[in-house]
């Protein structure tokens, strides 16, 4: 009974007095925008607690045809931080989220394009303003969201329910997270954890050259929407949990 009582109040102290709060609190939020001006432009949103903490940089919609990422990466602006930063790039790539498709034909697929370059291809300038907006907000961790078909080890491109990283950094909070959402699975498919080793990804260009710490999360596509976006969800829930644990309040 005791440790029932004292479990029920760690849950009310990680709803009331965690790293979020219901919008509305003290967290500010501003917007930024990359790639001004041209067909690849797209918007994101800072939410800054004003207090010391984790700064931590979610991207969603790198692939248009993954939408739970997306979904979710888009809700986080219903939370407000009691510390720390996030700074939320929803749809980087906002011609293919338009079109519902990986990319689309003129520009290229985004993820094997980074770090980009200054000038060059369109795909190209996207992924390097990309690249250097997530330079010059030094985050501790970027989160990466994406889904993909059914895991099958047999084909590549078949990563559902993988949480994928590089960083050594990376490798404790992944296996937590890994560990966090096959609790309660029940019939679904497990999370494993993989190492990226793609050139061209975000994930193995901002770990490499910037030495930052990126966890890709891909839900399984095949799976219904409703599941894969509460994974999302929870997946960003514990990682920004986790990460302020790190991070004590002065
Ligand atoms: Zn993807």
């Amino acid at each position: 009974m005791v440790k029932r009582l004292f479990l029920i109040m760690i849950v009310i102290f990680c709803i009331l007095g965690g790293c979020y709060s219901c919008a509305g609190s003290e967290g500010r939020e501003e917007t930024f925008i990359l790639c001004e001006g041209l067909d690849v432009e797209t918007t994101g949103f800072i939410i800054d607690s004003g207090q010391p903490g984790p700064v931590v940089y979610i991207v969603g919609g790198i692939h248009g045809n993954e939408p739970a990422g997306i979904a979710a990466a888009s809700a986080f602006s219903e939370y407000a931080l009691k510390k720390g930063r996030v700074i939320v790039l929803p749809r980087a790539n906002i011609e293919a989220v338009k079109a519902g498709e990986r990319s689309v034909y003129w520009l290229g697929d985004l993820n094997r394009a980074f770090p980009g370059k200054e000038r060059g291809l369109e795909v190209q300038e996207l992924a390097y303003e990309i690249f250097t907006h997530i330079a010059d907000q030094k985050p501790d961790i970027v989160l990466d969201l994406h889904e993909s078909r059914q895991r099958d080890p047999m084909k590549n491109y078949a990563l559902g329910n993988s949480i994928i990283f590089s960083h050594p950094e990376a490798l404790e909070p992944v296996m937590d997270s890994v560990d966090f959402l096959n609790r309660h699975r029940g019939n679904l498919t497990p999370f494993v954890y993989q190492i990226d080793s793609i050139p061209g990804t975000l994930n193995q260009s901002v770990t490499e050259i910037l030495d930052i710490p990126v966890i890709t999360l891909e839900t399984d596509v095949e799976a219904a929407f409703e599941s894969r976006v509460k994974d999302q969800k929870s997946f960003l829930d514990f990682m920004i949990s986790e990460w302020c644990s790190f991070f004590p309040s002065d």
